[in-house]
């Protein structure tokens, strides 16, 4: 998919590109910073009404059946869905990831491992070389987090620690299982910025929806 620069995502003269970030629960306020310091509009969404017509969507870090449970109680399951089955992107980082895997909303053909790295290694910081994004490493900033223990041949690995993939991508859905709104590293916002501007770009040029996200 042709990107241009994902590691410049501002289009000079356009509407920003609306953001959601989901905040039903956990990390949400970061993401938002950081999408706003990178020329978006970042909107916390709570409601199916406010999942309409974004962009992009993060889906945050946190705790992954609190965050099931509050899409299921607030009516956002089909809400996501038609986001990401329009070929919108969706960044899903730590619980985010366990979110979007085959055991919960299977908007990726990969099945995320829970607390993988052991309950007790709680958090652990390493720098961490992603696909995509360049030759500098990224901080990685790991809280009780996920890999992903299996995947099907559409999903392809930018980054794995010890062999476990840590970064994954299916389409316009990326998957990260550290923390990247909280390094000042903002290039995995970038990326999904781009995606969303390749996606906007497609919907307007051919007035259909872009390529589905769906496996
Ligand atoms: N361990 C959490 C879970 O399983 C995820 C942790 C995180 O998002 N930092 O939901």
């Amino acid at each position: 998919m042709g990107l241009g620069d994902p590691l410049t995502p501002e289009r000079g003269g356009a509407e920003p590109l609306r953001i959601g970030v989901l905040a039903s629960q956990g990390d949400f306020a970061a993401h938002t910073t950081m999408l706003r310091s990178l020329g978006a509009d970042p909107v916390q969404v709570r409601t199916a009404e406010e999942l309409r017509d974004l962009d992009g969507l993060v889906i945050p870090g946190g705790e992954s059946t609190t965050i099931a449970k509050a899409i299921e109680h607030d009516g956002l399951e089909s809400a996501i869905r038609a986001h990401a089955s329009s070929g919108r992107p969706i960044l899903g980082t730590c619980a985010g990831m366990i979110i979007c895997d085959r055991e919960h909303l299977g908007l990726v053909d990969a099945t995320a491992r829970r607390n993988a790295f052991g309950r007790q290694v709680a958090s652990f910081e390493l720098e961490l070389e992603v696909g995509g994004l360049g030759p500098d490493p990224m901080r990685a900033v790991f809280i009780r987090a996920p890999w992903i223990e299996d995947h099907g041949a559409e999903v392809e690995v930018l980054a794995s620690v010890d062999g476990h993939p840590v970064v994954v991508r299916q389409g316009r859905i990326v998957l990260c299982a550290f923390h990247p709104e909280l390094t000042d590293d903002s290039r995995l916002h970038a990326l999904l910025m781009a995606l969303a501007t390749s996606s906007r770009d497609r919907s307007a040029s051919d007035g259909q929806p872009a390529t589905s996200n769906e496996p």
